[in-house]
């Protein structure tokens, strides 16, 4: 039987005493781990994390808990080459795909710390001015923010196992906030791994980051009123949240990171060669097959002027000609796996459901995979589908497939295509393609209410944007709706989810102690 990764909760490692849920690796088939939180005393692992670990960490100033970040940072970087032995055989990631992930979250974690040696030896933040009270100038208000004096549990989604963790963490410990995280089952592995490379290191104190891997049951029971919960993952589970005891009665803040219907836009007068023309290409196949299409951000539907439907179908098609599929082992595979059999056949399933409203563009299942077994490995190819009935073909508007499958979407004009992407009824991201700065400003702005990010590529950033699906720590995470409604990252701002705010209303004198 494989090894069975214990959890570490209450400045301990503790097994799991049930038999436990078996994590494999999607190529070829076999069993590498096991996860299993049965047993946990989750009572005292919880009130050891927020009395010790919180008490500790907020006894640190901003400053001193950046230094641990960027220590963690450093740990982390020790231990790369593993963390890419781990997503390769756990995940299926070829090299390029582990490094959004594990260098992402090496990156973010020294974002965090760059941002937070910035915020010295002050042990709470102050939230704008003072403002007069009254009609004399002795009385005011000042808002500040203080850490909460709770914990914050993130449950995690499977396609980032480690940049899920430590995008939340990165904030959450500066802020002097501990931490439980419980990853999803199928890739626990490599978050459990980190957390162990953390724990060994001896960065932080005794109760500051726990991790619980395998069932998420009886975690949310655990929540009181200033704890925090942040979840990345499928609609389903978000609602499930939303009505739980700890949100609906307890008030416990909670983030919610859910699917999204993300879109490129290619602004009309793009012709095709011209340069927005290719860039819009070139994004397009790329977030198809980055990850086997299996981040959130990933476009899903590509809103192009009609009369250029056919040409851009034709170039993404011939990009995606390129992208071989297979064991990642194998150093000419482009694209590796999906990360289970219930992946596979939930993209399946949905390509299924797609294909009854649109046409295949192009199919790659009919390229061979490279050293991996059709039926054994969980292996998808990329696929691209398109409509020219953009309005009628609902399902293209509502239902993500997590994997590499795009629906190229025929519009009559630009209103039509903003129209279209708001169908998506909030998203994570929108990207714009074209070559008028104006009309691109124009664009962006009326797509920013329902989209967390709008991501703006004309010639001259042709080299230097930073990707329509690369999350990056500067900029907010998260959108409006079907997205969630989360928001995460976006520098400093992060911190304001794990801080309460307060008005201290007091004279001149108090006021100025407060610095
Ligand atoms: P999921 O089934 O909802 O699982 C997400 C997490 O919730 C896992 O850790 C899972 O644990 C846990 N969970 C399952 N049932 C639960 C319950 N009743 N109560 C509490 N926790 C529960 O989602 P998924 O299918 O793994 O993830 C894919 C989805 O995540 C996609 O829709 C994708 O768009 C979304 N996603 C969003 C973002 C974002 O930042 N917006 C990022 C990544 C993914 P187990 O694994 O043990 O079941």
């Amino acid at each position: 039987m494989s090894e069975l990764l214990p959890n570490f909760v209450a400045g301990r490692w503790v097994p799991g005493t049930g038999a436990g849920t078996a994590l494999f690796d999607p190529v070829t088939g076999d069993e590498l781990a096991r996860v299993d939180a049965t047993g946990l005393d989750l009572p005292a692992a919880f009130a050891f994390a927020r009395d010790t670990g919180g008490a500790a960490l907020r006894a640190l100033s901003y400053g001193q808990r950046a230094e641990l970040l960027a220590r963690i940072g450093a740990v982390l970087q020790a231990h790369r080459d593993a963390y890419y032995a781990i997503s390769l055989a756990n995940s299926g990631t070829v090299k390029n795909d582990t490094a959004v992930d594990v260098d992402g979250a090496i990156y973010t974690l020294g974002q965090y710390a760059k941002w937070g040696a910035a915020l010295g030896e002050r042990r709470f933040l102050l939230d704008g001015d003072a403002v007069r009270l009254g009609k004399e100038p002795v009385f005011h208000s000042q808002h500040v923010q203080v850490p909460t004096e709770g914990l914050a549990l993130f449950i995690n989604a499977f396609n980032f196992p480690a940049w899920g963790l430590w995008e939340k963490a990165a904030p959450a410990l500066l802020s002097g906030v501990p931490v439980v995280v419980k990853p999803a089952t199928a890739t626990a592995w490599l978050t459990q791994r980190m957390v162990k490379d953390v724990v060994d290191a001896g960065i932080l104190p005794p109760g500051a980051l726990s991790i619980v891997c395998g069932s998420s049951a009886g975690l949310l029971e655990q929540l009181q009123p200033f704890d925090v919960l942040s979840f990345t993952g499928s609609a389903e589970t978000a609602a499930l949240i939303r009505r739980h005891a700890a949100v609906a009665e307890r008030s416990v803040r909670v983030n919610i990171e859910a699917d999204s219907l993300n879109s490129a836009l290619l602004l009309p007068g793009a012709a095709p060669g011209s340069e927005a023309f290719e860039l819009l290409v070139k994004e397009v196949a790329r977030e198809m097959t980055v990850k086997s299409g299996q981040k959130c951000t990933a476009i899903r539907r590509v809103l192009v002027p009609a009369d250029v439907y056919g040409a851009v179908a034709e170039a993404v098609s011939a990009r995606l000609a390129n992208t071989t599929v297979g064991n990642p082992r194998n150093g000419t595979v482009r694209m590796g796996a999906l990360v289970s059999r219930a992946q596979k056949a939930a993209v399946q399933e949905g390509l299924a459901q797609l294909k009854t409203q649109a046409e295949v563009l192009h199919d790659g299942a009919r390229l061979a995979l490279v050293d991996a077994d059709p039926e054994r490995s969980c292996c998808v190819a990329p696929t691209l589908l398109g409509t020219r009935d953009a309005d009628g073909a609902h399902l293209v508007h509502d239902t993500e497939v997590f994997g590499p499958v795009a629906t190229l979407v025929a519009c009559r004009d630009l209103p039509h295509a903003l129209a279209l992407a708001r169908r998506g009824q909030g998203s994570l991201v929108a990207s714009v393609y074209g070559s008028q700065a104006g009309e691109l400003a124009r664009t962006a702005l009326a797509l920013a209410a329902s989209h967390g990010r709008v991501h703006v590529v004309s010639p001259e950033v042709a080299a230097a944007h930073s990707g329509h699906g690369n999350v990056m720590p500067q900029s907010l995470h998260g959108g409006p709706g079907r997205a969630g409604g989360g928001e995460e990252l976006g520098g400093l701002r992060a911190l304001n989810f794990y801080h309460r705010r307060a008005a201290i209303q007091a004279g001149s004198a108090v006021l100025g102690e407060l610095g």
